[in-house]
């Protein structure tokens, strides 16, 4: 039962005032004896265009001070459920890409070492990898649930393989998922080149794209998702796989995406029955001045917490 870890209430000092943490939960240390850490990922050296992710943390914090914890749908209320804290954000170096995977690794080894799980917010989608090799060290290789636009199995680029558009790949040929276990939703065109889509079909990946989602009734759609009741789960959301209109902060935007209901009923309707981690990445503030695109990934957080608190 909460105890300690528990939102400042609306209704006890407004949204707008008070210091900035996630969902208004107390900051602890990761030694502490909690059930979930929210953590900031702030480094975006991964990004092949516009940058700004690294201010992710920042304005989701922010925004993050309209969330709630009452499922109305699922009816779970995350807080009843469990322990979250907010354990600040991860060490980073923004100059060097190599420095900062090294501290990223460090520090959710460390997390999930300490039985924790996580919900990261980035940063751009190369923090995703060494997320994932830290997962996967402590409960070998992994579900993954991953929505998106873009692939990101692509190849290297300027001579350089780690870069946000190839963390899947290098995600798939370290053996960090499970084979079989891995599904794309959000995914749309244009691509490079036809031979873009060969990685994910080589290696056996679900790819479930827009045109997918918008054509059939969307309870059809739930029904037809991937299940992962099975094995550790990890779930990251690029927020460009939302549509410009409704997540316009993120980096590279890709007209034609899911809207956030789309989103929120297919990430509601996954059926996972161990959700150790997950992540929302992409988010530009910068490119927002609305404070949409933060909102949506409030309420991203807000799913994967209730799937956390539901499995
Ligand atoms: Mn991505
Ligand atoms: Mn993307």
């Amino acid at each position: 039962m909460a105890g300690r870890f528990v939102p400042l209430a609306g209704r006890a000092q407004p949204r707008f005032a008070g210091v900035k943490t996630f969902f208004r939960l107390p900051e602890a240390d990761p030694a502490d004896a909690f059930d979930v850490a929210l953590i900031g990922v702030p480094f975006d050296g991964g990004v092949s265009y516009r940058p700004g992710a690294r201010f992710g943390p920042t304005a989701v914090r922010e925004l993050s001070a309209l969330g709630r914890n009452f499922h109305m749908s699922r009816e779970v209320d995350w807080v009843q459920r469990l322990d979250v804290a907010d354990v600040g954000d991860c060490p980073t170096v923004p100059v060097s890409r190599e420095r900062s995977y090294a501290l990223i690794e460090e520090t959710f080894g460390q997390l999930f070492g300490a039985g924790k799980r996580v919900i990261a917010v980035g940063g751009d989608h190369s923090c995703t990898l060494p997320i994932l090799r830290a997962a996967a060290a402590m409960h070998g290789p992994l579900n993954f649930i991953h929505f998106d636009a873009h692939l990101d199995t692509y190849p290297a680029a300027w001579g350089e393989e780690y870069h946000h558009g190839a963390f899947a790949r290098h995600a798939i040929t370290e053996g960090l998922i499970r084979p079989g276990g891995y599904a794309m939703i959000g995914i749309r065109g244009p691509l490079a080149a036809a031979e873009d889509m060969a990685f994910a079909r080589e290696h056996g990946i679900r790819v479930l794209s827009v045109d997918d989602v918008r054509e059939a009734p969307m309870r059809e759609v739930v029904a037809a998702l991937p299940r992962f009741e099975d094995g550790p789960t990890y779930l990251s959301f690029d927020i460009d796989c939302l549509d410009p209109a409704y997540a316009p902060g993120t980096g590279t935007p890709v007209p034609g995406g899911l809207t956030t209901w789309e989103a929120q009923r297919l990430l509601r309707g996954l059926a996972i029955g161990n959700l150790i981690g997950g992540d929302v990445v992409e988010l530009s503030p910068p490119f927002d001045q609305s404070g949409i695109t933060a909102l949506a990934a409030v309420d991203v957080m807000f799913e994967l917490l209730t799937h956390m608190a539901a499995g």
